[in-house]
């Protein structure tokens, strides 16, 4: 129906999510019709981001160096790690002021159905970290796991493991997860900041 160009960009728009084939439409005509410094300006931000921004080496967070902000952060405390399925599940969390520890992404949750297995996620990543307590790390050891993944069925069945896996391998950490509070079958991206500081104040053992 359109110069095959348009094509191109409605077809690559309508790949984001939450974005039908209509608003793709309506976002193509918009750039077309907009000056062509800020539609340039679009198209460099996504392209600098891709080469710019990776994954921290230690917690996986988003990073434009080899750590994230927060793992060189020194104010934050060692001996709290809150385990998140997406870098995006930080934000909130960051947002609620409630934690003061590092994170730990785990890059999706798991779902055999899916083909999602836990060599797939940042779990033995994880282990390690937990692990190293006591080897000289510095001396400051991980003494709670606080799991803030999705509450909904990947989510807890990914709560579980972490909580089994980590008993496993460090008995004396506290693995807690975020009080209920957030609603069933949602993402931790859409909880507001006060019920997502609530959940976090009132997390419990696993
Ligand atoms: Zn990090």
């Amino acid at each position: 129906m359109f110069a095959a160009p348009v094509n191109r960009l409605i077809t690559e728009l309508a790949r984001l999510p939450g974005i039908g084939q209509r608003t793709a439409q309506r976002l193509a005509f918009h750039i077309l019709s907009a000056p062509e410094e800020e539609a340039l300006a679009l198209a460099d931000a996504i392209r600098e981001v891709k080469e710019t921004v990776g994954h921290c080496e230690v917690c996986f967070n988003l990073a434009t160096e080899a750590t994230c902000r927060i793992c060189q952060d020194e104010r934050r405390e060692a001996a709290a790690i809150c385990v998140v399925e997406q870098p995006s599940d930080v934000i909130p969390i960051e947002r609620s002021g409630e934690f003061h520890g590092r994170y730990h992404v785990l890059g999706g949750a798991l779902s055999p159905i899916d083909g999602v297995d836990p060599e797939d996620l940042h779990i033995a990543e994880l282990l390690a970290r937990v692990g190293r307590n006591g080897a000289g790390a510095g001396g400051a050891g991980v003494r709670e796991i606080v799991i803030a993944t999705n509450a909904t069925t990947t989510g807890e069945a990914t709560a579980l493991y972490i909580a089994d896996a980590v008993r496993g391998k460090a008995p004396d950490v506290v693995v807690t997860r975020l009080a209920s509070g957030l609603p069933v079958g949602s993402d931790l991206e859409y909880a507001d900041e006060i019920t997502l500081g609530r959940a976090l104040k009132g997390r419990h053992a696993l």
